[in-house]
């Protein structure tokens, strides 16, 4: 019982899932709850005591629990475990989440946002094993990124840093407007919400993804087009963003990851007709190999860091 075990928790848009995590990677006991922490009359006090009676159920069934890392859908200042911000929670400026959670638990709580717990979890134990520099796309009802530089999680100066599902990929008229009011956005094409969106527009149906999928399998040619042109916008995007950091290697996590075969040619191409000359045929863009469990193991790789 003296292996190293932490508790690794990852908070979604309607419930928070927890499970320990040992330093091979391996995880067990995971259980959720459900937890809808968007409604606005979620306060600092609600959200910590959500979070504090889960995970102290959790210590208290399962002992040998060392630390915890959480990963979070918002925006954090550095590894300091401060919500700055958060899209979900509107109404919470600077919470001071992590440290709240430590006194209250009596063990080192390690926080960070859920995009760049995936990286961090495909940089220790998925697709990028073993990477100094990892740039970490989500793909799911939204786009999001992480980014490892020097094995080091990088924020950014107000830990909004790597916001990748805004880089703009189409311009005028007929540009697609964005969750976030911008126009354009690569979210407005490939994310889950875009793709059925752009089917429904093209087909007059409202369909899942997985099903628009299954349609592109069976020729379908409006629903097949549908995921090549979110592939070749995340490919543009993608280029947008190596030349910015010159990093080689990306992996791609999320919901989306079921129509690799055909999103990922279209990347491909997109990528490397945009990417300047010496850079093309340079970058490698995997697929996770963890799916849902990144981010949880990526808060697991924070807190084992610290018990290092
Ligand atoms: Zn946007």
């Amino acid at each position: 019982m003296d292996k190293l075990r932490v508790l690794a928790a990852d908070v979604g848009g309607t419930n928070i899932r927890a499970a320990w995590v040992d330093d091979l990677g391996n995880m067990g006991d995971e259980r959720r709850i459900q937890a809808d922490l968007s409604r606005d009359d979620v306060g600092e006090a609600d959200l910590i005591r959500i979070l504090a009676d889960f995970f102290q159920a959790y210590l208290d069934d399962i002992p040998g629990i060392q630390a915890i890392g959480l990963g979070f859908p918002g925006f954090f200042l550095g590894d300091s475990g401060v919500l700055a911000a958060s899209p979900n929670l509107p109404q919470l400026l600077d919470v001071a989440l992590a440290e709240q959670l430590s006194n209250m638990l009596s063990l080192p709580v390690l926080v960070q946002n859920d995009a760049l717990c995936a990286a961090l979890g495909e940089q220790r134990f998925g697709a990028a094993k073993g990477e100094a520099n990892l740039l970490h796309i989500t793909l799911g009802t939204g786009v999001g990124g992480g980014l490892i530089l020097h094995h080091q999680a990088y924020t950014g100066e107000s830990g909004m840093a790597m916001e990748f599902g805004h880089l703009r990929v189409q311009t005028g008229v007929s540009a697609r407007r964005c969750g976030c009011g911008g126009l354009g956005c690569v979210e407005a094409y490939a994310s889950s919400t875009a793709i059925q969106a752009i089917y429904a527009e093209l087909k007059g149906e409202t369909l899942t993804t997985k099903v628009i999928y299954q349609r592109a399998c069976e020729g379908d040619a409006v629903a097949r087009r549908v995921f090549e042109e979110a592939g070749a916008s995340l490919g543009q995007a993608i280029a947008e963003a190596v030349k910015l950091l010159d990093i080689h290697t990306l992996t791609i996590s999320g919901g989306l990851l079921g129509a690799w075969d055909i999103l990922h040619p279209a990347l491909m191409q997109a990528l490397n007709q945009h990417l300047i000359s010496p850079l093309k045929g340079k970058v490698k863009v995997l697929p996770s190999t963890l799916n849902d469990a990144a981010g949880i193991l990526g808060a697991a790789a924070m807190a084992l860091a610290e018990c290092d």
